[in-house]
Parts: structure tokens; C-alpha cells; sequence
């Protein structure tokens, strides 16, 4: 039998009503993990206004980004850059970046379900970055500064190589210059497609840190949402001052793991800020809006007796 001509309903060429974002464009709401307690998100359709996570009002994107990416309505912490932090937290023109063209190259030829090859071409191309961290000397307020700030962008913010390297570089910088060390990390921990590469950047980084302390320079590490795992288990919990900004995920092992293994059930409000600074590991939670001012202060007194 012959085949019937398909039958078409004249469609087929019409554009759809909402054209589809290109597959590696970034959605109108960044896919940030949500904090613990939210499960609402709803992807819109692009455009001028993004619909906040928390508590579902629109925010004019101008405002949004006016607001350093923090909900005017209920403080929620949107996903915000490297850049964009750095540029809201140093004086301006003051921040000499290092080591920027630094770049990760796949040593273990890793493929899995996508090659790390790929990944890293894809993430340079979607991010505009090299790597997941912008490391440089600014200065903030009064004060300069060794500065690494991580981006949850690129590849989750996930310290391989690269990240480990430029870290330990600035704080040895800082260290030599006799400088305060901030670190702001926001990741998901080592980098999987680099291997031992990437855990042993643990020890590495923790030994500048270690050094930097023992010549009585101070260090400010600044959580954000999420920081766990590996990144966890080094810089950021070493710092003389740990901050975090508010409602930010933080943790070693993900909860399901520590759930399984300790037959436990876990308290309530496990792995956030709020929780953590309670049982004394955190020393202020601070919302990005006041983050400047508030680590100018900290560092006037920390620096106050720095030759
Ligand atoms: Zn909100």
C-alpha cells in the first residue's frame, strides 16, 4: 500500500508562541539549588522580570541586579557571579586580577555521560570565565586585599587544578605582601573529572592558608550558597572569620548520605547558615547588601596592628 501523505495541519513552520531559549543559554531563573525548606521554582518565560523562588513576587530584572541580586521583597540570595561580586565589593578600578588566563586541561581524558573536554569548552563558552575562580589583590575600603572568589557557574563552582592553584597563588601573594586573605566560595565541592588532581588541592590550599596565618595575617572566608564538600573541607573552614550570607547551604557530605549512614533522623534546618552559626562554626550571617561595609569593619580591626 502506498504511504499516505502526512497529513499537515499547516503548523509545522509556525514558531512557536514562546520561542524556546537556545539549549546552553542561561533560564530567565538561575538554576541555583534551592535552599533547604523551598521547593517552589517555576521556570517563566525570559524577559524583563524574574520571579523570585522564595516568595513568588515578580522583580523587575533592573532592580534585581540594582539590588545585588537579592529579592527587595524577601532577602532571597539569587546566584550572582565573580565578577559581579567583585566589582560590588572593592573600590573601583582598584582590583588587579592574577593569573587569569590559567586554564584547566583534562590530565585523566575523563568521558563519562559528557567528556571533560566538552564540559570546560561549554562552561568557558557559557560563563565567559576560565575557570570557577577570579583570584586578584583589591582594595576594600581603607584596606588591600588577596581575594579569590569563586563562581558556582562554572562547573558548580568545583575546585579541580585550577581553582586549587590560583587560590594558593593569591594567598601566597597576600602572604609575601603582608596582606588580609578573603576567600568567597560558593561549590559543589572537588572537581570529579580531575580526580586525585583535584582532592589534592585540599592540602594545598589549606598549607597557604596555614602559612598565611603563622605570619599573623588574617583570613575572612565568606560562604555562600552552597558551599560543600571539598571546598568545605579546606578554605572555607579555616578562616579566622567565617562568614556566611543568609540561608546559604553548607556542608560536607550531602544530607541523604549522613541520613544513610548515621540511621538518624537530622534536626531540623540541618546544613544552613542559620543552623551552623548556632552551633558556633559561623560567626555572623550578613546579606550581601551590607557584605561590604561589614568586611571593611572586620578588617579594621583585624588589620589594625599589620606592619
Ligand atoms: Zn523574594
Amino acid at each position: 500500500m502506498a504511504k499516505q501523505p502526512k497529513k499537515t495541519l499547516g503548523l509545522e513552520t509556525v514558531e512557536p508562541a514562546v520561542t524556546p531559549p537556545p539549549a546552553e543559554q542561561e533560564p530567565a531563573i538561575e538554576k541555583k539549588p534551592v535552599s533547604p525548606g523551598t521547593t517552589r521554582r517555576r521556570d517563566i518565560p525570559q524577559g524583563l522580570w524574574t520571579k523570585c523562588p522564595e516568595c513568588e513576587e515578580m522583580i523587575f530584572d533592573k532592580e534585581l541586579e540594582e539590588n545585588e541580586k537579592v529579592c527587595p521583597h524577601c532577602s532571597h540570595h539569587f546566584l550572582t557571579t565573580a565578577y559581579a561580586r567583585i566589582a560590588s565589593l572593592t573600590e573601583p578600578e582598584s582590583f588587579e586580577e592574577f593569573d587569569a588566563d590559567m586554564m584547566s586541561v583534562d590530565t585523566l581524558e575523563f568521558t563519562g555521560t559528557a567528556a571533560y573536554a566538552d564540559k570546560l569548552v561549554k562552561h568557558r563558552e557559557k560563563t565567559g570565565l576560565k575557570d570557577a575562580v577570579i583570584t586578584g589583590i583589591g582594595r576594600i575600603g581603607g584596606h588591600e586585599v588577596g581575594m579569590a572568589v569563586m563562581d558556582f557557574n562554572f562547573l558548580g563552582g568545583s575546585m579541580g587544578s585550577v581553582v586549587g592553584e590560583k587560590i594558593t597563588r593569591i594567598v601566597e601573594v597576600a602572604t609575601e605582601r603582608r596582606l588580609p586573605a578573603i576567600i568567597i566560595s560558593s561549590s559543589g565541592g572537588a572537581r570529579m573529572y580531575e580526580g586525585m588532581f583535584s582532592l589534592m588541592q585540599l592540602a594545598k590550599t589549606s598549607a597557604a592558608i596555614a602559612y598565611h596565618g603563622r605570619q599573623n595575617l588574617p583570613y575572612i572566608s565568606v560562604l555562600t550558597h552552597p558551599t560543600t564538600a571539598g571546598v568545605m573541607a579546606s578554605y572555607a573552614s579555616l578562616g579566622d572569620l567565617i562568614i556566611s550570607e543568609p540561608k546559604a547551604m553548607i556542608g560536607f557530605a550531602g544530607p541523604r548520605v549522613i541520613k544513610d549512614t548515621t540511621q538518624s533522623k537530622l534536626p531540623e534546618g540541618f546544613q544552613t547558615a542559620e543552623f551552623l552559626m548556632e552551633r558556633g562554626l559561623i560567626d555572623a550571617i550578613i546579606p550581601r547588601t551590607e557584605l561590604k561595609k561589614r568586611l571593611s569593619e572586620y578588617l579594621d580591626y583585624l588589620c589594625g596592628n599589620l606592619g
